[in-house]
């Protein structure tokens, strides 16, 4: 008689007879988390011909990435997500599930000052990078000439800095020692690194604020664009990508929060507890967080807030009377309000009163008080707006993620773990691996396509890859280094 499941109840002969349909020689994969590393990961293993089925704990996929209904019942998106178009794998993960058209792309990013002068940045279209940003750096009129050109020398030096020289200091620490003066420290390198990396630039350290440098701004022309969804995110992802990963014969189950796995006698994975149901496979890949994974794999993965530490992030939902925002979007330099995002909605349409501020690195924010958070943000955009004076704060909703992005400090690559274990048939995925990206939706697709590359092998299916980086031209790869 074969062995009783303690948690199923079942011997292993009822478990298969109740979790299989007919056999097929297509591997099997379960992918624990439905978040967009999961999905990228389940999209490449289906690419790479293997069968697959996704357990998401939760009742909608997208994780992080998602939105609530309003009161109305509209979908709100829990916090506005951007990406960059260096951000090759989302980008591409996008126009292969044919959601691209739910992105608008802005090349224009406009600086508010704390004395409200205006800057309108726009890399130049025509120059070879790097030159390109010459005109971005011309309009923030908030700095003098000299402010301007030191800021252009800063961006050089940490693009040129070898990441080994300065791996255990923090953004901060290395900006103040080559003499960026404080005034570009807070109006510039704050808050871009801050909005990029989710953390406070007295935390991360210098290497990620240089992939941020380099990467997001200085490699190529359109590196630096953004690509603002103009669906909710609970549409694009939980819905459109969700049903074209259905198309594609992938299997999605919400509501399924695994509970452990099933070591086989060989020591390869064998399947996949739900609760009492047992899921069969020949391999797994664990896409959940960093806490969720060390519950999951004890002894397997970093220990979550002494290796792995995480970053909160706060959005600020705002309904007005009417339109306030006067541009697609502002950083508002010099404030508690970071980054504000008006509604698509044309001026005379419902929902056009709506907006959202972003606050990242928002640990502690005046002292975790609601209303005082709502007070100093609607004040403030009734400073930075002129058509926020007069009118009428109808609704407002503080949404704060304690465990939003994790937090890219010094020494924290050393222990981001990669996508391959000690279990040959079991991969890890998620934006805290080690991707090399900080904890964005780019770097959460690249952890997908990793570890399904890193599984396929394994299972005898062809390997998928990922998407090159934008390609560096001449200028730029002289003026970068290697
Ligand atoms: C407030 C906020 C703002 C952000 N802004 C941006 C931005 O502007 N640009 C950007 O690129 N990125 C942004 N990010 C980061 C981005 O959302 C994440 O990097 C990305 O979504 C992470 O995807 P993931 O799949 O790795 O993890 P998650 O999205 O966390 O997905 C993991 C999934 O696993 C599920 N799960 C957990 N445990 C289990 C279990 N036991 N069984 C089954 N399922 C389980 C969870 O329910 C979840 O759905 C932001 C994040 C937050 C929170």
């Amino acid at each position: 008689m074969p062995p009783i499941d303690p948690v199923t109840g079942l011997n292993r002969d009822q478990r298969l007879s109740s979790t299989r349909g007919p056999r097929c020689t297509e591997p099997h994969v379960v992918v624990v988390g439905g978040g967009l590393a999961g999905l990228a990961a389940a999209a490449a293993l289906a690419d790479g011909g293997c069968r697959v089925t996704v357990c998401e704990g939760r009742r909608r996929v997208g994780g992080r990435a998602a939105s609530f209904d309003d009161p109305a019942g509209n979908p709100v998106d829990a916090c506005q997500h951007v990406a960059m178009g260096c951000c090759t794998n989302f980008l591409d993960l996008c126009r292969q599930a044919g959601i691209s058209a739910g992105f608008r792309r802005d090349r224009t990013m406009w600086f508010i000052a704390p004395d409200n002068a205006r800057a309108e940045c726009t890399p130049s279209r025509l120059l070879p990078a790097p030159l390109h940003l010459a005109p971005l750096l011309l309009g923030m009129r908030h700095f003098s000439l000299i402010e301007k050109t030191q800021l252009a020398f800063g961006m050089l030096r940490l693009a040129r800095l070898r990441p080994a020289a300065a791996a255990r200091r923090t953004a901060g620490e290395w900006l103040a020692g080559i003499g960026q003066p404080q005034s570009v420290i807070r109006l510039f390198w704050q808050p871009v690194l801050e909005s990029a990396l989710g953390e406070s630039i007295d935390l991360v350290s210098i290497t990620a604020a240089r992939k941020v440098a380099v990467d997001g701004f200085l490699a190529h022309r359109d590196a630096a664009d953004l690509h603002v969804p103009t669906l909710p995110l609970g549409v694009l992802f939980g819905e459109r990508l969700l049903g074209w990963l259905r198309q594609r014969r992938v299997e999605v189950k919400t509501g399924m929060p695994v509970t452990g796995l099933e070591l086989g006698a060989d020591g390869r994975v064998a399947g996949v507890r739900c609760g009492g149901q047992l899921i069969d496979c020949d391999g797994v890949v664990v896409a959940v967080p960093w806490r969720a994974a060390g519950r999951l794999l004890p002894g397997m993965v970093p220990v979550a807030d002494e290796q792995l530490t995480a970053s909160p992030i706060t959005a600020v939902h705002l309904w007005f009377d009417r339109q306030i925002i006067d541009v697609a979007h502002a950083v508002l330099i010099g404030r508690v309000s970071q980054w504000v995002f008006r509604s698509d909605a044309a001026p005379d349409q419902p929902g056009s009163g709506y907006c959202q501020v972003v606050i990242s690195a928002s640990r502690g924010l005046l002292g975790g008080d609601r209303d005082a958070v709502v007070a100093t943000v609607v004040a403030e955009l009734r400073e930075a707006f002129p058509g926020a004076r007069d009118a009428r704060l109808i609704d407002a909703r503080v949404v704060t993620d304690p465990t939003a992005v994790l937090s890219v400090r010094p020494g924290v690559d050393d222990v981001r773990p990669p996508a391959t274990t000690a279990v040959p048939n079991l991969v890890l995925a998620g934006d805290w691996t080690a991707t090399g990206w900080p904890s964005t939706m780019e770097g959460a697709v690249r952890s997908g396509r990793l570890a399904a590359a890193a599984l396929c092998p394994a299972l005898g299916r062809p390997a998928a890859h990922l998407t090159p980086d934008l390609p560096r031209g001449l200028l730029a790869r002289i003026v970068l280094g290697r």
